[in-house]
């Protein structure tokens, strides 16, 4: 049976995966999402800058052959049927196993429908879907769905959400020396009170589960209350932590941190801390040392070469990031901490705009932008593509292409210190030139 219903893969070769490691050719074919709203002014600008990057570290040698899948709008314009996350591209990404995405509209309230093109969200006439969006006009309303991000994670199982966060020189921040700070943070994907079961206050369900707890647990819960279950097992928390620690072994990283609230929520965020340090001891013997170990059996000093494992309470390494930030490296979290710490870390150093994102599972790799789909900028070639352009990066590090990574990094790094920049930025920096999109990326070429 062919794999693909409306998509036909260009010519180009498979990234395999052999021995535990992709495999990547010269002429790998990557599926990529454009995304909603400034998705296509991004991926314009993105594009060109990654193959320039390729063809000038490899001297035309290497070449990414790209191929189109789709998700929300696009997906909803050529599958019809309501289709914003169709098999094609689910299939797409299992097969080519490296993919990159621009963002996607997600539904947030409790409304029936959302327009994939102004993100509004609506009920329609009598219930019925409506045949316009209320807001902008347009035609493609489609019903509430599930976010797509979660769905592409939970679909292909990508278990591992990394957010690199450093600063770029020039760019404004709050703090007062962000060059300090330069984690690569691991938040697990799939559990913590991110698995959606929730029960709501004054339903007979919710009655039950009181019950239940109440009087076979002797758990004192008042009956008004709503519940949420905060399930965090050993599976989850073991495969995030070797993800992590594989991670800061491959790339020489000085620690890694297992940041969790255990002192209150023992059994899942302390559980989390004991199976991280067992998972270290157990599978990374040779590379790490604990923190603990430091101290009584080294009296303090580093040995050259480990890579120190520790761990700190949630709500001290919000403290910590801002006061010792040289002092973490690679950070692994569960979900509610990772999602916090990510946004934290990121405005620090000057805000979203500009951070990467990646969700890898077991074999797959999803390269992401880490905002939204800002609607409200859609065509106007005006938004910053820093986060997707940097996102291709850590998708060029994967491969192992590192020397048209640093290209591009490098470049982007210039681009802002001449102050040529997009109007996020611009607004920030005394003296600085206001770019389009599609210009922003042209100069970062030209600083290659
Ligand atoms: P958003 O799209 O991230 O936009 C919020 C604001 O952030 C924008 O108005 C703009 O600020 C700034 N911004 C975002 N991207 C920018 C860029 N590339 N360059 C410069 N500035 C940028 O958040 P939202 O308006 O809350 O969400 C819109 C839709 O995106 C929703 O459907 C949401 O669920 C979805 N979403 C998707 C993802 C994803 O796919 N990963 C992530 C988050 C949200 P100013 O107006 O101040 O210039």
């Amino acid at each position: 049976m062919a794999l693909f219903d409306k998509i036909t893969p260009p010519d180009g070769d498979k990234i395999t995966f052999e021995q535990d490691r992709i495999k990547v050719p010269d002429h790998p074919i990557i599926p990529f999402i454009e995304g909603d709203g400034i998705g296509p002014d991004i991926w314009k600008a993105t594009q060109p800058v990654l193959d320039s990057a390729v063809a000038k570290a490899y001297g035309g040698k290497k070449k990414i052959i790209w191929f189109q899948v789709h998700a929300g709008l696009t997906a909803l314009q050529l599958y019809g049927n309501d289709d914003v996350l169709p098999e094609d591209t689910l299939n797409a990404i299992r097969e080519y196993l490296v993919a990159l995405k621009g963002p996607l509209t997600t539904p947030v309230g409790g409304f029936q429908y959302v327009c994939l093109v102004c993100a509004a969200e609506q009920d329609g006439p009598d219930g019925k879907r409506p045949d316009k969006c209320v807001k902008c006009g347009s035609e493609w309303v489609t019903p509430r769905f599930r976010s797509l991000n979660v769905g592409l994670r939970q679909k292909l199982d990508l278990y591992a959400c990394v957010r690199p966060v450093r600063w770029f020189e020039g760019v404004p921040c709050p703090v007062k020396e962000p060059q300090r700070l330069n984690v690569i943070i691991y938040r697990e994907n799939t559990e913590d009170v991110y698995s959606g079961i929730e029960f709501e206050q004054g339903k007979e369900e919710t009655q039950k589960v009181i019950q239940y707890l109440t009087k076979e647990m002797g758990k004192l819960i008042r009956p008004d209350s709503g519940i949420g279950i905060k399930p965090i097992s050993i599976t989850g928390s073991k495969r995030l932590v070797r993800k992590a620690i594989q991670y800061a072994v491959d790339h020489h990283r000085s620690s890694v941190t297992l940041v969790h609230k255990g002192n209150i929520m023992k059994f899942t965020e302390g559980a989390f801390r004991d199976w991280g340090y067992e998972l270290a001891k157990e599978e990374f013997r040779d590379h790490i040392i604990t923190e603990k170990e430091l101290w009584d059996e080294h009296d303090g000093k580093m040995p050259s070469g480990k890579i120190l494992v520790k761990d700190r309470i949630a709500d001290q390494m919000f403290q910590q990031v801002l006061l010792r930030p040289d002092e973490y490296d690679v950070v692994a979290l569960p979900n509610l901490n990772g999602d916090y710490i990510s946004d934290a870390c990121a405005a620090q150093v000057g805000g979203l705009g500009l951070a990467p994102g990646a969700n890898l599972g077991d074999q797959i790799a999803l390269f992401e932008a880490t905002h939204g789909t800002a609607p409200k900028y859609t065509g106007q070639d005006k938004v910053n593509p820093s986060s997707v352009i940097l996102s291709g990066t850590l998708m060029l590090e994967h491969l192992g292409w590192h020397e048209a990574a640093d290209m591009v990094v490098k470049a982007i790094e210039k681009t802002i210190q001449q102050k040529r920049v997009t109007y996020d930025l611009e607004r920030q920096m005394a003296g600085a030139t206001k770019l389009k999109c599609s210009e922003y990326g042209q100069a970062i070429i030209e600083n290659m």
